[in-house]
């Protein structure tokens, strides 16, 4: 529906400047975007109950007549109320609205409406205060609700929505042309799209959403392959097809089968025809630096230069310190990028960077700048790659021509989804850790036990240990849950004798990386943080974490927490602290404190999706999909890359039937920054 895109919001009866701006606040700038504004949830309206049976203080349907029209009753503070009584032949049910002058306007004696609302009061006079109500002859059996915003309730939107739909024309051209519909059973999407918005059964609105998932994971399905297929081109430094046996003389262990596995398989993709794109998958601690730290020195042999780029400025310094004291001694010069290089610095390093006088960059974002060039860039690595987009990747590959390509992911992900969700990467698994690894021991206690927990960190600290304390919260809030600065003062209290920093999302970078030296330095013994320390952080000397309120994070999130502990020869030690009793809620955590196998947490993980699901976050990296769920529609995501592969297999995508697939592919990539790569 390439034209409706084009079509202004304001085109909309109703929608004037200010209401367009609040659309465009909701990411409907035009018709079609709005159209693509699925509902966030639906309310049933279709089935009434006799008022004598609604259930008191719940949200209950009633199909009733106006007895008499409402007065207006004012009230102190001026407050305006509107009275009315509405019957449905047996009982009687008084309405108070507040506020609404449109009342007697909208409610008519005699007249027979929906209302849809709280019942309160008692058995015998039942009351509902400001019901949603509708004129029977209008009602919906299905009420669509849209994620409202200041000023745009999800009854305006709903009505917006239906002179939108009117605009549909008539012959709409679907994106999918009808001998792909038609094998995987899909509907119109003029059908879809009127169902979503307005549906009369659940069967009809099931109908609908299967079409318009799948559509969404084709789209992104067909984009990844395009990416990938893209990459394909020649081959512009290859590299000899031979295990770096001088680089492994440089590290002080030998490497594991997994990561020389996996080296080798990045070393054959770089000796091969096309650049290399490979994602490296292993659990925390399963050393991918190690992996990375091979490739670079491969690159560099050959004569090429390599650039690394990690999310945070923390992770950056701690990969320079890493590679820096194993390359330099085989003569590789290395150099460390960040926002807060100054100036004249970063002058240097842009003109040594693009002389060939460094041969492994690593840095942040900052990697991106303009200004910065090489001489003949061969390796391209990311690191905890779902902080990084689709876009930013490829942003970094640009600067140079098809150099070969690395992404290391943080979180494992289950294969099957992993060869969905980075359907442009080939992939190595690291199955292996270190030999000598001890295991985290893990406790579930409540928090009538957290003064002996605490008894049992300090114990860790007199032996010269250090500890991590993550609460969820910054700031304490309503939800009584714990937060930092709360935190912060009782652990003073209960710790009187040692030294304490705070982290915090909030905090400038500068801020936390200050905060992170002097904890990796061992200036602070106990950090108490929110989940920032979750990604990548390697301070071997810390052994001891508690996590307040474990039952606010899902098992991947949690799996990633306690990485950040037993990372040296020490016994090391998580303990998670829940008062929750829910049944569920208890097996989940249970589950994590028996299982170390990170790939066996994500599967687990997946099938739960306990709250904080690991896609939840948008961490992945991909364009954000509006309708499909990566988790909970895994079987409509195998079907849609049945359905991807059949095209590219056929190689059809360029072909006039799929001009409307590929505006879709366009349109969903384009927020990601990579559509000039892409399409
Ligand atoms: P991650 O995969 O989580 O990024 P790292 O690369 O940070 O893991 O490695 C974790 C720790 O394991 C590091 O201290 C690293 O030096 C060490 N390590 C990596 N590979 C090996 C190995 N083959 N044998 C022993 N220790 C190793
Ligand atoms: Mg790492």
């Amino acid at each position: 529906m390439p034209s409706l895109f084009e079509m202004e919001i304001t085109k909309l009866k109703g929608v004037g400047e200010k209401r367009a701006a609040l659309y465009r606040k909701l990411g409907a700038p035009t018709v079609g975007d709005l159209l693509r504004l699925y509902p966030r949830a639906y309310e049933d309206w279709s089935e009434p109950t006799p008022i004598r049976d609604t259930v008191l203080n719940e949200i209950n349907v009633v199909h009733a007549t106006v007895v008499k029209a409402p007065t207006e009753h004012r009230v102190k503070g001026g407050m305006l109320l509107y009275k009315t009584v509405v019957t449905d032949g047996e009982s009687d049910l008084a309405l108070t609205f507040f506020n609404n002058r449109y009342i007697p306007s909208l409610l008519r004696e005699g007249q027979d409406y929906v209302f849809r609302g709280k019942v309160t009061g008692s058995f015998f006079k039942r009351e509902m205060l400001s019901p949603e109500f509708l004129p029977i002859s209008k009602s919906l059996s299905i009420v669509p609700v849209y994620p409202a915003t200041q000023g745009l309730t999800s009854r305006i939107i709903s009505s917006a929505m239906q002179n939108a739909l009117l605009l549909l024309p008539q012959t709409l051209r679907d994106p999918i042309p009808d001998a792909l519909r038609s094998q995987y059973r899909l509907c119109h999407l003029g059908f879809a799209l009127e169902h979503i918005h307005f549906p009369k059964s659940e069967a009809e609105l099931d109908v609908a959403r299967y079409r318009l998932i799948f559509e969404e994971f084709l789209v992104l399905q067909l984009g990844l392959m395009r990416i990938k297929r893209g990459r394909k081109e020649k081959n512009l430094h290859p590299l000899p097809n031979r295990f770096p046996a001088e680089f492994e003389k440089l590290l002080p262990f030998s490497l594991t089968n997994a990561q020389r596995r996996a080296i080798s398989e990045a070393i054959s993709d770089m000796a091969g025809d096309s650049p290399m794109n490979r994602l490296i998958q292993g659990d925390v601690g399963s050393g991918k630096t190690a992996v990375a730290a091979a490739l670079c020195w491969c690159v560099v042999s050959a004569g090429m230069q390599a650039a690394m780029m990690a999310p945070t400025e923390i992770l950056a310094a701690q990969h320079f310190t890493s590679l820096s004291s194993l390359l330099e001694p085989a003569g590789i010069r290395v150099a460390l990028l960040t926002g807060s290089v100054k100036a004249a610095e970063k002058r240097k390093l842009y003109a040594s960077l693009e002389a060939g006088e460094i041969d492994l960059i690593i840095g942040t974002h900052a990697l991106l700048s303009e200004g910065v060039a090489f001489r003949d860039l061969g390796l391209v690595i990311t690191d905890e790659q779902h902080r990084f987009g689709v876009g930013q990747r490829s942003a970094l590959a640009q600067k140079g021509t098809s150099p070969h390509f690395l992404v290391m992911s943080a979180t494992p992900i289950p294969r099957t989804l992993a060869l969905m969700m980075y359907g442009d990467l080939d992939i190595s698994v690291l199955d292996e850790l270190p030999p000598g690894r001890q295991k985290i021991e893990t406790y579930l206690i409540d928090s009538k036990k957290r003064v002996r927990a605490f008894g049992f960190v300090q114990k860790h600290l007199d032996e010269g240990r250090q500890g991590y304390l993550i609460c969820p919260l910054i700031e304490e809030d309503e939800t009584g849950l714990a937060s930092v600065k709360e935190y912060a003062g009782l652990v003073k209290d209960c710790f009187p004798h040692a030294s304490v920093g705070i982290l915090h999302g909030k905090m400038k970078p500068a801020e936390k990386d200050a905060v992170m030296k002097e904890f990796s330095e061992g200036a602070l013994q106990l950090l108490v943080s929110t989940t920032v320390v979750e990604v990548g952080v390697d301070v071997p000397n810390a052994v001891i974490m508690l996590i307040e309120n474990a039952e606010r994070y899902g098992l991947s999130q949690l799996h990633q927490l306690r990485g950040r502990i037993g990372r040296g020869s020490f016994q090391s030690t998580c303990i998670l602290v829940t008062d929750i009793q829910n049944e569920d809620t208890l097996k989940r955590l249970k589950l994590f404190r028996d299982t170390s196998d990170g790939f066996q947490i994500a599967d687990a993980d997946l099938k739960l999706r306990g709250p904080g699901d690991f896609f939840g976050q948008r961490q992945h990296g991909l364009p954000q999909l509006t309708i499909a769920d990566m988790s909970s529609d895994l079987e409509v995501l195998k079907k849609a890359q049945e359905c991807a592969r059949e095209i590219m297999s056929k190689n059809v995508l360029d072909a006039e039937e799929y001009r409307g697939l590929r505006a879709e592919m366009r349109r969903l990539f384009a927020k990601t920054g990579s559509d000039n790569v892409v399409l």
